[in-house]
């Protein structure tokens, strides 16, 4: 089955293009056994487009993204392009195309897969089988809230002012998202802010409770002050499902629910955008959390699962492919369990494979 399902993947920098292929191999995997293919498009973004180009994002590459149904991102950035200016840096490339596809909603998942429980930074027993999703604002808050600046007075002291602006639509589109993936998974959202001490957190409350009441039905909500979140994702992780917060908030708070699960190359995440009321079309933007990896990458030893992750995600929420999603999440449990593990989750007593052999390894599970 041919799918009419256009994908651009951007393999980028360091080790992008080496867990990239990868998911390459997968894809021509689901073309060979399972007869679907997509549409696909390859570009370049970051350092590697700088080279080509001289600029980190082309506009014929960002007008790919608009077209398509989802990007595939590997990774931007390294030494080489270290000392260029602000706006010439490979970085550059991804906030672009996360402004012009209007990305507001970051999902960060954190899954404990079984035979990773010990590389949490918790105990076994705390994060086994922890399965939740973050759900962080992206495009709001207090990363672009003005006046922002610093400003000399006149005692020749300083004064550094950042804003924290949000609008009812704004929480309203963030907290329609989470709600929409709680339905489709535990049916439990806790809104996290401190409307304690903010205005902008009454407001969140308030904008969440009414959505709630007209499109929350069946989904238990609960409201929680970011301070609290933050200590009870560290004392009893497996009590909650979504967590949709702001964009400071949740900055912070993926962070911390990612060192349950273990290593950053295990980790994916998914950007979306407003649906097009005509269409149903909703941009969509996956990569793992990690960066470029410069001290790796060329070796060859890079954990490819967080871009084979990001991968299934993509499946999932912009191709409608939840089957096949649970298919490579399912092989890619299967395949730790079995003890095969890349350098960053390497554990004596496993087997320590590199890139290269992790994806053959997956392949052959997918066969079973
Ligand atoms: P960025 O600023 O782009 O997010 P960073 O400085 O935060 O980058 P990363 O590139 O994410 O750093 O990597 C941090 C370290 O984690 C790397 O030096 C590498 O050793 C390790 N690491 C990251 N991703 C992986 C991976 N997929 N497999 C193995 N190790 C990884
Ligand atoms: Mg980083």
């Amino acid at each position: 089955m041919a799918s009419n399902k256009k994908l651009l993947v951007l393999p980028g920098d360091g080790i992008g293009p080496e867990v990239m292929r990868q998911v390459r191999r997968v894809v021509d995997w689901m073309d060979k056994r399972r007869h679907v293919s997509f549409d696909i498009q390859e570009g370049l973004v970051g350092g590697a487009a700088l080279d080509a180009h001289g600029t980190p994002l082309t506009d014929e590459t960002m007008a790919d993204a608009l077209a398509v149904d989802a990007v595939l991102f590997g990774s931007v950035g390294g030494p080489k392009w270290d000392d260029l200016p602000f706006e010439k840096k490979p970085e550059r490339g991804l906030l672009r195309l996360r402004k012009e596809m209007d990305l507001f909603a970051n999902l960060r998942p954190a899954i404990v897969f079984p035979a990773l429980a010990d590389a949490s930074t918790l105990k076994r027993e705390l994060v086994e089988g922890l399965d939740i999703l973050i759900l962080r604002e992206l495009t709001g808050g207090v990363y672009f809230g003005e006046p922002r600046g610093v400003e000399t007075l006149p005692d020749g002291t300083k004064k550094a002012v950042d804003t924290q602006v949000y609008t009812t639509p704004e929480i309203e589109r963030v907290a329609r998202v989470g709600f929409d993936l709680a339905r489709k998974r535990g049916g439990k959202v806790h809104s996290v802010e401190k409307a304690n001490v903010m205005h902008t957190g009454v407001l969140w409350r308030e904008t969440v409770t009414k959505l709630h009441e007209t499109e929350g039905k069946g989904i238990e909500l609960h409201h929680m002050y970011a301070d609290n979140c933050a200590m009870q994702l560290v004392r009893n992780p497996k009590q909650f499902d979504v967590i949709v917060t702001d964009n400071l908030f949740g900055d912070i708070l993926s962070d911390c629910a990612a060192m349950l699960t273990g290593s950053l190359g295990m980790l994916p995440s998914a950007s979306l955008g407003l649906e097009d009321p005509t269409t149903g079309r909703r941009m969509a933007l996956y990569e793992p959390v990690h960066g470029s990896a410069p001290d790796i990458a060329g070796q060859d030893m890079a954990n490819p699962l967080a871009e084979l992750l990001s991968f299934a995600m993509l499946l999932r929420y912009s191709f409608d492919m939840g089957e096949d999603a649970d298919m490579i999440e399912k092989a890619i449990n299967n395949v730790l369990d079995a003890g095969f593990r890349t350098a960053d989750i390497y554990v004596p007593g496993t087997a320590k494979v590199s890139t290269t052999v992790m994806g053959d390894t997956l392949l052959r599970e997918l066969d079973k």
